[in-house]
């Protein structure tokens, strides 16, 4: 049987082509779930679930508005019945220095990243809580875990050490709820998130310090969310995953 079957599974910030989000979307549908593509642009949102073909949705969401979390979140109940998995991936970086965080960059990184998985969180666990059962994967970064040092600036590092926090919290409050929540840190991985803004000699820096010898792909970290949403991983919860490498072994 497939890990996922008959399971509904939201993903943030799920529409980018070479994107986390995506290929997680994607292995989530090989599995056997019904996935919910969200984005901030609604025409690539349905693209991305169009392509994956079958009953898969794709929908506008800026995860930073509240009141757009909570519409989406009723709108795929009501199609769907429930709520099975989120996956809070939608994420932005900037690859500044401490004195150069001005307080437009903080609120654009710390929202779209954390405010941004606090208000989707908000918006799926009633329903979660209701039913007894359900897994949310929170994507932070290696940046949380040894302070930056790839590409994202320390309010990108901050940001996803902040995830972490409420990954924990939360998971300690809504443990007796069945409902799990993990996170997972990702090292370099081969994105357009850093929007050909790293240099060749930064990534060959950067892969210098990579044990395994590779930056990773999309799948490598889509594979550790299958397992984090799946009964896989049944007695996990409030964990932080590497995916790294080897590149922070810790
Ligand atoms: P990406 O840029 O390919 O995808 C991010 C997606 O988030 C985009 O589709 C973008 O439109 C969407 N998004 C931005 N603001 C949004 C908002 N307000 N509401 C909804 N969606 C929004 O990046 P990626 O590399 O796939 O990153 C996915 C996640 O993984 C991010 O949280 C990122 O910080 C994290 N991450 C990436 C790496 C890496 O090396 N690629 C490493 C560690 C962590």
């Amino acid at each position: 049987m497939a890990l996922l079957d008959g399971k509904f599974a939201i993903l943030t910030g799920a529409a980018s082509a070479r994107g986390l989000g995506r290929a997680t979307a994607a292995m989530f549908a090989e599995h056997g779930a019904t996935v919910a593509i969200l984005d901030l642009d609604a025409a690539s949102a349905e693209a991305a679930a169009a392509e994956l073909g079958g009953d898969h949705v794709g929908l506008a969401c800026d995860v930073t508005d509240k009141a757009a979390c909570e519409r989406v979140a009723a709108d795929l109940a009501g199609r769907w019945g429930r709520i099975d998995i989120l996956v809070n991936n939608a994420g932005i970086t900037e690859p500044l220095r401490i004195m150069d965080v001005e307080p437009a960059n903080y609120d654009a990184v710390l929202d779209v990243n954390l405010r941004g998985t606090l208000y989707m969180t908000q918006a799926v666990l009633p329903g979660m809580r209701a039913a007894g059962t359900g897994s949310i994967v929170n994507i932070s970064s290696v940046s949380a875990q040894r302070g930056g040092g790839i590409f994202g600036g320390p309010h990108y590092a901050a940001a996803k050490a902040g995830i972490l926090g409420l990954t924990k919290a939360v998971a300690r409050e809504v443990a007796p709820d069945g409902v799990r929540v993990n996170a997972i840190c990702p090292g370099f991985i081969a994105t357009d998130i850093t929007a050909g803004k790293l240099s060749d000699a930064q990534k060959a820096q950067v892969l210098a310090a990579i044990p395994v010898g590779r930056a990773g792909e999309a799948r490598d970290v889509a594979g550790c969310a299958l397992f984090l949403a799946s009964d896989l991983s049944a007695y996990c919860t409030g964990t932080e995953l590497d995916v790294n490498g080897g590149s922070h072994i810790h």
